[in-house]
């Protein structure tokens, strides 16, 4: 086993929150569109946020592995709620690296503990997976900057009280002229489109956001001006295992719900799971299950012993989204009419797979990302 104590230690905490607290009330929570405040209370408590913060920055200091076990185990109870640890994981992640003492005293703490709510905000109406069309401008103001702008689909934008916003800040310079600066959503100026209504990851609340003049003093600039791009870019990497994970915990969350059916359902005067055509289906789900897993960790421990990671995240991301969404449909399966009935588990398990092929970075994108690498750095393991 190459997990350590500790490993499994976090990774069993995590399990028995996701088995008493989260997977119990996914089907509510997905029904409703509901955002389960109360559980990401718990989460802040029980210290599930900001795993990878340092000790004397108020986290837990837990490596990439760590991360991706806890990532799995909450999805495997509800993908959306995995989903936030994840959103916390990428803005504290981004104040650690690059932001100031003042900074991270006045937002890590309430992000960790679940009483603040983030945003990461890229994307606009025109910059999808193009990045670089992004409008939305930061113009300087004395010391301080005015912000102008809009984004669409961000994760937490109805309820955040935080953004970090990616703004144009130099028009001329393309990538070397975009600045990230961490904008308090309470400021004038701000406001927020209507809550949309997804596919899956109901629970997960996604809107738009416009600033409108909205007047930033010079100390709300993270990291150096016109770096933005490389920043928001330098924390993809174990954003990309931490959706991963959040793939693999999906299906894994399927393949229980499968085979526990293929026992009980009887056709035929046997259970179904005597059949070897739905025998078959649980050992492919099984089989990738394990296989997608594996990749994860292995791009974790990549990033953790400060190994060239890019091309291994990448190759984690895209097959273990793939991979989720043909490993849920498999389960649909097995539970034949069922497993396309709401309010059984499978159903919406293959609604929440969708968005790991699209998020953090398409996975279009992930295989460009992987070739770019082999042709670049060549083909060696
Ligand atoms: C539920 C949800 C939550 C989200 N959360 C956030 C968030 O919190 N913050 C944020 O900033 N954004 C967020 N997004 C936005 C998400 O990151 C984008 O949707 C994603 O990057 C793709 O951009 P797009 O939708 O504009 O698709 P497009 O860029 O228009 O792409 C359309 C299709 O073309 C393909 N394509 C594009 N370019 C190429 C190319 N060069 N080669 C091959 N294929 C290509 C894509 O892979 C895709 O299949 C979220 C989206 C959703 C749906």
């Amino acid at each position: 086993m190459y997990l350590s104590e500790t490993h499994v230690q976090v990774r069993d905490m995590a399990r028995q929150f996701a088995n008493e607290v989260v997977r119990p009330l996914a089907e509510e929570l997905d029904r409703e569109e509901r955002f389960p405040a109360e559980v990401y209370d718990q989460m802040g408590a029980l210290g599930l946020f900001g795993i990878g913060v340092p000790e004397e920055m108020g986290g837990p200091g837990f490596d990439t592995v760590t991360y991706a076990l806890v990532m799995e185990e909450l999805s495997r109870g509800y993908a959306s709620v995995a989903d936030q640890c994840g959103l916390v994981e990428l803005l504290s992640t981004l104040l650690v690296t690059y932001g100031s003492d003042a900074q991270r005293a006045e937002w890590l703490p309430g992000l960790l503990s679940g009483k603040l709510k983030g945003a990461y905000c890229l994307t606009e109406a025109e910059a999808g997976t193009d990045v670089s069309g992004i409008r939305t401008s930061a113009v300087r103001d004395g010391e301080g900057w005015v912000l102008n702008g809009g984004k669409i689909w961000i994760h937490n934008a109805p309820v955040a009280d935080v953004g970090f916003v990616l703004a144009r800040t130099d028009p001329e310079a393309g990538h070397r002229g975009m600045s990230i600066f961490i904008v308090d959503f309470h400021r004038d100026g701000v406001s927020r489109g209507p809550k949309e209504h997804k596919m899956g990851q109901r629970a997960s609340q996604v809107g738009a956001l416009n600033f409108d003049d909205v007047r930033l003093p010079a100390e709300t600039l993270l990291g150096v001006e016109g770096r933005g791009f490389h920043m928001m870019m330098s924390a993809l990497d174990k954003g990309r295992v931490g959706i991963a994970a959040l793939a693999v915990g999906i299906a894994q969350a399927g393949l229980e719900a499968a085979v526990d059916y293929a026992q009980q359902r009887k056709q035929f005067k046997k259970p179904i799971s005597e059949f070897q055509g739905v025998q078959w289906l649980l050992a492919d789900i099984a089989k990738d299950v394990e296989a997608a897993r594996l990749l994860v960790h292995n791009a974790a421990w990549k990033i953790d012993s400060g190994a060239d990671a890019t091309r291994y995240c990448s190759m984690a991301k895209c097959f273990a989204g793939d991979m989720a969404v043909a490993r849920t449909a498999d389960a649909v399966q097995v539970f034949g009419g069922s497993g396309y009935i709401r309010g059984f588990e499978v159903e919406r398990l293959y609604r929440d797979a969708k968005i790991c092929q699209i998020y953090e970075g398409t996975n279009q994108i992930q295989r460009m990302i992987i070739a770019r690498e082999l042709l670049s750095k060549g083909a060696a393991a």
